[in-house]
């Protein structure tokens, strides 16, 4: 199988860092000229954008803060004026601001649903406008578009200390699935991937050290994740290798959503 993501451009959004970045990489070494989207960390972007310029690629950095309609809205006409179509959005930013629910300040809870679910809405909304304006590019791709929500094995693992993230990936679930159902007639794809411990910035005090071991045993595989773990499957939904996957999450966890605690007991 031979992926080529060549005349196609792709938005990443929250790429300055982690599976962001990777995914940018991924899809620009596909072929894709990539929109590396940031929201305070302008450097790490602009960075990533000569870093795949100067390797032959084609990238831009552009600054937006996904939770804010007008923001995205603004990237999307950057992107057109740059690059005059869009055929993949992979929006990716999300943070975290945790505390147990009676600690949980509602900006903490407010910060983390408008980042991880409403920006997601925004840009998949933006996205579909381009998508169905421009159709199927014939010869480039068989769908008018493809968007991948990146979600979190917390969209199926209830997560104490962190009800505002897992409540925002559960939403992204059903935004990912009910988009899907709506729009395939228009011959565009959705579908999510759902990490589980993947080694970035998002999580680093869980990642090493003695809290790398205790991590370790909810992931049957035996390993923390990599980003190219997730920037491998970016790619491959972003393709025509995916054509037929629609509405779908794909789990790239190790075995964690698998409930390993169960084994050998139950
Ligand atoms: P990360 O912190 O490196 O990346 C998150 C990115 O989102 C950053 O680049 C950040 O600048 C960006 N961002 C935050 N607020 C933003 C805003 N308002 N507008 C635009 N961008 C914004 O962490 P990561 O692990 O690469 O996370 C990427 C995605 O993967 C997130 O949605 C996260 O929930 C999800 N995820 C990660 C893991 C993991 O183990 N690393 C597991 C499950 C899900």
């Amino acid at each position: 199988m031979q992926i080529s993501l060549a005349h196609q451009v792709a938005l990443v959004t929250g790429a300055s860092s982690g599976l962001g970045a990777a995914s940018a990489r991924a899809l620009a070494a596909a072929g894709a000229s990539v929109v590396i989207n940031y929201n305070s960390q302008a450097a790490p972007a602009k960075a990533l954008a000569d870093e795949i310029n100067a390797s032959g690629g084609k990238a831009v950095a552009l600054g937006a803060d996904v939770s804010k309609e007008a923001d995205v809205e603004r990237l999307f006409a950057q992107i057109l004026d740059a690059f005059g179509y869009l055929d993949i959005l992979v929006a990716n930013s999300g943070l975290q601001r945790d505390a147990a629910v009676v600690d949980m300040t509602l900006e903490q809870w407010n910060t983390v649903i408008g980042v991880n679910l409403t920006g997601q809405f925004l840009c998949a909304r933006s996205a579909l406008k381009i998508f169905n304006r421009q159709g199927v590019r014939e010869g480039v791709s068989c769908a008018a578009g493809k968007i991948i929500h990146m979600s979190s094995v917390h969209q199926l693992i209830p997560w104490a200390g962190h009800v505002n993230y897992a409540t925002s990936k559960g939403g992204v679930e059903m935004l990912m699935r009910s988009l899907a159902q709506e729009v395939s007639e228009q011959k565009v794809r959705v579908n999510g991937i759902a990490p589980g411990a993947i080694r970035t910035a998002i999580n680093r005090d869980v990642t090493q050290g003695a809290a790398e071991k205790q991590l370790l045993k909810l992931i049957p595989y035996g390993r923390v994740g990599d980003p190219e773990d997730v920037a491998n499957a970016v790619v491959w939904l972003a393709s025509d290798a995916s054509d037929y996957v629609v509405g779908s999450t794909l789990f790239i966890d190790g075995g964690m959503s698998l409930y390993p605690e169960f084994r050998g007991n139950g």
